[in-house]
């Protein structure tokens, strides 16, 4: 066992050489500053940045979180890094149906540098009125629509989602109550209020009466599932602000902790 053990850990440490190599060769080649980040911020146990490793899992984008709270993926306005690239990449394998729209800079709190603004969140399935957020917020509301809500309606109702209702995604504003700025002020964050069903059936967030079951089970699979693509959910029953609709963000906590209430 000792010896099993002495050369796993010995093939571990190469393997993080070689990924340390390879981030420094990405950094240096791309000369993006949010690459070399991932690579050093932490000690040299991180995991590889999303920008080496191209395979479309769900977790590429979701871990680790832009380098830059809330301004997407780093690069600055104009120049778009080659992670922006591989999220509309991901997006369109997705079947997403988004534009890019120009740099907003409303304040220096309130701005995306690379917008998307995102009408589907999968193929035949609406957001409206489209949304407009940063790149990885797109792609983990298109995750979520299509690995949680979506089945979840399926096992439920069995019929698909035909339309996601956003109620609000950009948005320079604060958090009530709090000096703090709302991660809807970085296009990160996205608010949604109901869902209609391919057949016509609308389930709204509100709070659903005790005997509507099929309704409860949906919204609390819908919620329960979002927790996997975003650091922050919130909804009926967190607090008066979000009693008719689920707040998701991807708010980067120092700590990694997710906040799903
Ligand atoms: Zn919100």
């Amino acid at each position: 066992m000792g010896t099993t053990g002495i050369s796993s850990s010995v093939a571990t440490g190469a393997r993080i050489a070689v990924r340390l190599a390879a981030v420094t060769a990405g950094g240096l080649a791309l000369a993006a500053c949010s690459f070399l980040d991932w690579g050093f911020m932490d000690g040299a146990a991180k995991a590889p940045p999303a920008s080496i490793d191209p395979s479309p899992t769900r977790t590429i984008f979701s871990l680790p979180r832009p380098s830059i709270p809330g301004l997407g993926l780093g690069g600055g306005p104009g120049v778009m890094s080659a992670a922006e690239r591989q999220c509309r990449a991901a997006l369109k394998r997705r079947g997403v149906q988004f534009v890019d729209i120009a740099p907003i800079r409303d304040s220096a709190a309130c701005g995306i540098d690379h917008p998307v603004k995102v009408s589907t969140l999968a193929r035949g399935v609406a957001l409206k009125p489209a949304a407009t957020l940063n790149c990885q917020a797109a792609l983990a509301a298109a995750e979520w629509l299509q690995e949680d809500a979506g089945p979840a309606a399926r096992k439920r109702y069995l019929t698909g989602i035909a339309e996601v209702r956003n109620m609000s995604s950009y948005s320079c504003r604060r958090i009530r109550g709090s000096g703090q700025w709302s991660e809807h002020s970085k296009g990160n964050a996205l608010d949604i209020g109901s869902f209609k069903l391919k057949n016509g059936h609308v389930i709204d967030v509100s709070r659903q009466g005790l005997f509507a079951m099929r309704a409860r089970g949906f919204l609390h699979a819908a919620r329960a599932g979002a927790c996997d693509e975003f650091s922050t959910v919130l909804g009926p029953g967190s607090d008066a602000d979000h009693a008719d609709h689920f707040h998701f963000d991807l708010r980067q906590r120092r700590s990694g902790y997710r906040h799903c209430d």
